[in-house]
């Protein structure tokens, strides 16, 4: 049988052997996926002690080892890179290791799967920290008219912006939006929600979007969600659907089998 597994620490809340055995049913695959917990400086230990077994095919990784596990693999894919963080490893056929941030994908993934188009958007990114790293290719691969990433510590969004280098990419402060500028998708890839804060930016700019999207998910809608609603924006997502959406990207490299996520997303929502 075909071994998987996911490495964190803490990992008793990730939602990812759930999600992947969904995904294998959907298919009629056997395959097993264990959650496992590594000591905090012992990714590199972990994942070795794990692909001993000839059966385990490939891995994901989430917090605090994505940045470990980018130095582990052999190789990384360009999303990976300019993330500096993997959160999927793929064992190859001559027995080297792949490294993949496929949080971009998902979020793209998501996006289409409901009838968001980015092409030709103008897309306003929140945050620069290692969620906004990892999406901002496949954002870019979706030719948007512009994005512009607005960070709290405005260094940051420069530092980005200049890893990242396209010609429809610029980067600011949060402070230096102005609420005159129009964005059709806001995408909140700060972790503000979670300390129940939103990014300090204008209404008008919330309430001028198509689609408001955090990243942040949870059993109720987060604060910056609540917001938008009550701003009317008219599509307001979170990230459970990215989440679903960075999974199946996964299983795709893995397996080479695209699943369908709308199933999943729901199974999810009631267990949350
Ligand atoms: P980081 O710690 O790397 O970055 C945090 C970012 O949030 C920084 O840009 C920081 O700004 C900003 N920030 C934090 N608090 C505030 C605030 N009060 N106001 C404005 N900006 C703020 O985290 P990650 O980038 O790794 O993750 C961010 C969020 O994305 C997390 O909440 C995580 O749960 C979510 N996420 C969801 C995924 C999904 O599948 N749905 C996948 C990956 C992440 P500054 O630089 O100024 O400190």
């Amino acid at each position: 049988m075909d071994k998987y597994a996911v490495f964190g620490n803490p990992i008793c809340q990730s939602k990812s052997p759930i999600i992947h055995q969904s995904f294998a049913a959907q298919f009629g695959d056997s395959i097993s996926y264990q959650a496992i917990l590594a000591d905090k400086d012992d990714f590199a230990q972990a994942a070795a002690r794990f692909f001993l077994d000839p059966q385990a095919r490939g891995c994901n990784v989430t917090l605090p080892f994505k940045q470990q596990a980018a130095a582990w693999v052999d190789k990384l894919s360009p999303e990976a890179e300019l993330a500096g963080a993997v959160n999927t490893i793929k064992r190859e056929v001559d027995g080297s290791f792949s490294g993949y941030n496929t949080d971009g994908i998902g979020l793209v993934n998501d996006l289409l799967a409901r009838d968001i188009q980015l092409s030709a958007k103008r897309i306003l990114l929140l945050g620069a920290g290692g969620a906004a790293r990892g999406v901002i290719h496949p954002l870019l691969g979706q030719q948007p008219a512009i994005i512009t990433i607005a960070n709290r510590s405005k260094e940051k969004a420069k530092t980005l912006c200049q890893l990242a280098s396209a010609n429809n990419l610029s980067a600011c402060g949060l402070a230096e939006l102005e609420q005159s500028q129009r964005f059709d998708i806001i995408i909140n890839s700060t972790s503000a929600s979670l300390d129940n804060q939103l990014p300090a930016i204008a209404d008008q700019l919330i309430a001028g979007a198509e689609v408001i999207y955090d990243m942040v998910y949870g059993k109720e809608d987060t604060i910056f969600m609540r917001h938008a609603e009550a701003l009317d924006v008219p599509v307001v997502l979170d990230g459970l659907g990215m989440l679903v959406g960075q999974a199946a990207q996964s299983y795709k490299i893995w397996r080479a089998k695209q699943p369908e996520l709308f199933t999943v997303l729901a199974q999810l929502r009631k267990q949350l």
